[in-house]
């Protein structure tokens, strides 16, 4: 029999639109990396800044292909926020063309709310260079939905363009992020075989909203755990999307494909 994706179709293109590639233990084995995920046919990979001390990193890697860049500061590093920052964030974007986004940001009250009130400002703050730049935003968040929601109603930020990174919530919370504009992306624990509530929402999500992501190195699907999780692995994303939606596989990765190249401002 003759496989499905032999003669006469093009390879599937592959997108990770959230990987830590300026990560130190991602950084030094990047040439390596980068090589794996071409013969794989990535497409593209958004590379997510977590700390201000990624952004430089993310810039330069943002010049390779098929690498794009995205800036900002992570909820659990709120201490390194300061004053000149958003000036700094304009600054490299608009320096370097490739920096299609800002993220990661957003908010995590996980374990507790201790640091409620600052997140809550770092959050704005970026989410207001965003909208200068007409950037679209990737979002992390965690038990911080309410105040997430309200942050966006505050700042008259609704819809918002934008995708929640590692969507792993309810078909409920689904149709709240998409009733805001946001598109969803799924990763890693979408595979797990006990992941049955997020199943359901990626069952429901749709396509014209999905898009897939490792989360490199963290969060490995299931057949290559324990990890490291690598650009190419988004495919076991895809191949789960198929089997929840069942739909072809090369459907779901084309128009994961066209929902990536619109977040990353590419023609389709
Ligand atoms: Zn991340």
């Amino acid at each position: 029999m003759r496989h499905a994706l032999g003669e006469g179709h093009a390879p599937m293109r592959l997108y990770d639109i959230h990987a830590h590639l300026a990560d130190p233990r991602v950084l030094p084995r990047i040439d390596g990396i980068l090589a794996e995920a071409a013969r794989h046919g990535v497409a593209g990979i958004l590379a997510n800044a977590a700390r201000v001390g990624e952004w430089d990193a993310v810039c330069a890697l943002s010049g390779r292909e098929p690498v794009y860049g995205a800036l900002g500061l992570h909820p659990f590093f709120v201490e390194e926020w300061n004053e000149n920052l958003p000036d700094r964030l304009r600054g490299l974007a608009r320096r370097h063309p490739r920096i299609r986004a800002i993220g990661e940001v957003g908010l995590d009250f996980y374990p507790g709310r201790e640091k409620r009130e600052a997140q809550i400002e770092v959050l704005a703050a970026q989410l207001q260079v965003a909208r200068e730049l007409a950037l679209p935003v990737i979002v992390h968040n965690r038990r911080s939905w309410d105040d997430f929601f309200g942050v966006l109603h505050d700042l008259g930020m609704v819809p918002l363009r934008g995708v929640c990174h590692c969507f792993n919530g309810s078909p409920e919370l689904l149709r709240r992020v998409l009733d805001r504009g946001l598109m969803v992306s799924f990763c890693g624990p979408l595979t797990y075989p006990n992941a049955r509530r997020l199943r359901q929402a990626a069952r429901y999500a749709p396509l014209d909203a999905i898009l897939t992501e490792t989360d490199c190195p963290d969060l490995p699907a299931a057949p290559i755990r324990p990890g490291p999780s690598l650009p190419q692995h988004v495919r076991y994303v895809l191949e789960t999307l198929a089997e929840v939606k069942e739909i072809p596989i090369d459907e779901v990765a084309e128009r994961v494909g066209s929902n990536s190249r619109e977040l990353l401002g590419e023609c389709p």
